[in-house]
């Protein structure tokens, strides 16, 4: 049988217990039923949700691979960050057949998608572990170091740019996590478009300045102070802790 290049106009109504079964086998726990069909879809807008949440569930797994595996054999040079660019993302995809359960032969953009949506859909199920579990098996091999700094942190991590870099994929996160839960409805555009004014540098340094009115220095330098803040939550008390800190710098509001 050969499958159609682009999604039927309608999807069939319900999952087979094949298409469900390739599903929770990929993901390694079983998601809530929503979350499952939102991974099966490929283009509806729950599955756009999920792959923009997963976008930064991702950055966050990557930057802290980097910051606490900085000698990684599989990462092309010590400190270099892990290729998670679309097409890279397509290729393991193809490599690890992923979307079997498509009722459509997805394209190589579409199955890059789906690698984030899945770590999102994990990341809702089964927490960080599960979505680094996916996410070493899938985009990029990943020690127990990685979900050891994850789950409880790992003090004396070095300070610097990998741990910087770590603050601001957990604020982008914070702001995308707040984001889906407090609009339900909202497509990929407009949270993409929500998260880049939470995330900017002038609106987290506003929130910085009123949190602690003895920081000084333009936002940027104000940016940097949190990012260190959120990294160094991270290393003491690991990455829940240090996600819902960075959400105190990226308020949603539900205007
Ligand atoms: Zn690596």
């Amino acid at each position: 049988m050969t499958l159609p290049s682009t999604p039927p106009p309608e999807l069939r109504p319900s999952i087979t217990e094949r298409e469900r079964a390739q599903i929770i086998d990929v993901l390694g726990q079983i998601p809530d039923e929503p979350t499952l069909l939102a991974v099966r879809d490929g283009r509806g807008v729950h599955f756009q949700r999920l792959e923009f949440l997963g976008d930064s569930v991702l950055d966050v797994l990557l930057a802290v691979h980097q910051w606490c595996e900085p000698q990684c054999p599989h990462c092309r040079e010590p400190g270099a960050a892990v290729d998670s660019t679309d097409r890279h993302l397509a290729e393991v995809a193809v490599q690890k057949g992923l979307g079997s359960w498509l009722e459509w032969a997805a394209s190589p953009e579409r199955l890059a998608d789906l690698v984030e949506t899945c770590v999102a859909a994990c990341w809702l199920s089964g927490g960080w572990l599960q979505a680094l579990a996916f996410s070493s098996r899938v985009v990029h091999p990943m020690e127990a170091e990685t979900g050891r700094a994850l789950e409880a942190g790992i003090p004396g991590l070095d300070a610097g740019r990998a741990a910087r870099r770590v603050g601001s994929a957990l604020l982008e996160l914070g702001a995308a996590h707040g984001l889906i839960r407090v609009f339900p409805d909202a497509d990929e555009g407009e949270l993409s478009q929500r998260r880049a004014e939470l995330h900017r540098a002038s609106a987290v340094a506003a929130v910085m300045s009123g949190r602690d009115p003895s920081m000084h220095g333009d936002a940027e330098t104000l940016l940097s102070h949190v990012e260190d803040q959120v990294a160094e939550a991270l290393e003491v008390h690991g990455a829940d802790a240090a996600l819902e800190l960075a959400q105190e710098f990226v308020p949603v509001d539900a205007r």
